[in-house]
């Protein structure tokens, strides 16, 4: 399968950044992460924190993969909305989900602090809005609830609000915290940069192809022929560990997602704050400025039901593609007529797997007992990576933080 085509975007426009090298001998260590994507470098920077010897390993380059054709919105709501996730997985453990989605949007800002990173971390507005009259009352009481657990967020009707936007919208939850956005692959390479100079240990094509998992000691084999013994192993392979559960009944869904990246506009006439925006189709669309005045829009997903066809293997360019970036090129245009010359800069798309609830499986799986998994499938994959990263470096240091439940594998 095909993980990204065409030329994501955050590695066409940004400089090559520091370059590891392979490893080259037997190492031990006392926590090995495999994948040097966000989910690597920001699971890597919570062991750090614990002052525990790490070894990150990526098979490629740093920040190549699914990273890189990420549009990078931070956001704290989740696909299915409150009020649903409350009605699949209990009050309860929806609301925190959303509560931990709201503080990792803070504490992803703490950390852009902390490295110093130039990513271009900026707050912003969210809005997801329908256009169907019929669920005028659904968005009311989703709003409702989201104000219930403390988030800051009001319901935009086509009456109270309709002047602050240039498309038609029935009703929508304008959430004023709770999102941002990021170049997520300066956002990584300067994390793991970072945590180099405090010693983690990087290597770089570095493909581990073995593992001999023991809850006590395990041992990585590289493609090389070395090893890396590890007191813990977690897996942070991205859309990469579905190999892992190939045995099982697929528990998430595939599809291929398409984005667009404008040339800078002159201004943002009819887009309020140019707030983060999404509407409620299945699939949906979503769209966010970038801070050079670009508009990214992303959505189209195709799904993916059969492995060795068009979708799962779609190159660059592909006809199937262009009639998809031209579909999302042409709805960005008529949501905003008063944005002048809205042009293509350039277009990718990469594979994005979702689970049944929208939350991400993070922890051990049953039948790996010697791994951790902090694998951040569902829309929010940047921010799960950091509660993973939280939760798991959590449970090694013994907490056993009772959260973890709310993202086990086998929940459904
Ligand atoms: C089009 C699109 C738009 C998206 N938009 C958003 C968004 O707006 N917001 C959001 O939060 N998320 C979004 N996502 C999801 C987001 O991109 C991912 O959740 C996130 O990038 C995952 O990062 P990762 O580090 O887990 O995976 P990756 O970046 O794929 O990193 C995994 C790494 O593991 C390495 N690896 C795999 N196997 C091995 C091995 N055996 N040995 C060594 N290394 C190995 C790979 O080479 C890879 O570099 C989007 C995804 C797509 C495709």
């Amino acid at each position: 399968m095909r993980m990204t085509g065409d030329s994501p975007l955050w590695t066409k426009n940004i400089e090559e950044g520091t370059t590891y090298p392979p490893l080259s001998q037997d190492i031990k260590t006392d926590i090995v992460i495999v994948g040097g994507g966000t989910t690597g470098a920001l699971t890597a920077h919570y062991f750090m924190k614990q002052g525990l010897n790490c070894v990150l390993v990526e098979k490629n380059q740093i920040a190549h993969q699914s990273t890189a054709a990420s549009t990078a919105i931070l956001q704290y709501e989740i696909d299915l909305g409150l009020n649903r996730l409350m009605s699949m997985v209990g009050e309860q453990n929806a609301q925190q989900a959303f509560l931990f989605g709201y503080q990792a949007v803070m504490e992803m800002s703490q950390i852009v602090k902390e490295i110093n990173s130039n990513c271009d971390f900026t707050f912003k507005p969210c809005f997801l809005y329908t256009q169907d009259p019929r669920k005028v009352d659904y968005m009311a009481d989703e709003c409702k609830s989201r104000q219930a657990i403390g988030i800051h967020c009001e319901l935009f009707t086509s009456e109270t609000h309709q002047n602050e936007f240039s498309f038609n919208f029935e009703v929508g939850v304008y959430s004023h915290y709770g999102a941002a956005i990021i170049n997520p692959v300066q956002f990584t390479r300067d994390l793991i940069d970072y945590n180099v100079k405090k010693g983690l240990q990087v290597f770089e094509n570095t493909n581990i192809v073995d593992y001999n998992l023991s809850s006590r000691q395990s041992v990585l084999i590289t493609e090389q022929e070395f090893t890396i013994t590890a007191d813990k192993v977690i897996i942070c392979t991205g859309y990469d560990a579905l190999e892992w559960f190939k045995h099982e009944k697929p528990f998430y869904t595939l599809s291929r997602s398409f984005a667009v990246l404008t040339k800078p506009v002159e201004n943002f006439h009819g887009w309020k704050e140019a707030c983060i925006i999404r509407d409620d189709q299945d699939p949906y669309t979503y769209i966010r400025p970038t801070l050079s005045n670009s508009i990214i829009i992303g959505g189209e997903d195709l799904e993916i039901d059969d492995l060795d066809g068009e979708v799962a293997n779609m190159g660059d360019r592909h006809p199937l593609a262009l009639q998809q970036y031209h579909q999302l090129l042409r709805r960005v245009r008529r949501m905003f007529p008063q944005i002048e010359n809205i042009k293509t800069d350039c277009w990718f798309h990469g594979l994005f797997v979702d689970t049944k609830d929208g939350l991400p499986f993070i922890g051990k799986h049953p039948d790996y007992p010697g791994a951790y998994f902090n694998l951040g499938y569902g829309s929010n994959g940047m921010l799960y990576s950091l509660i993973g990263a939280k939760l798991i470096s959590q449970d090694v240091a013994g907490k056993n933080p009772k959260e973890l439940e709310i993202f086990k594998f086998n929940r459904y």
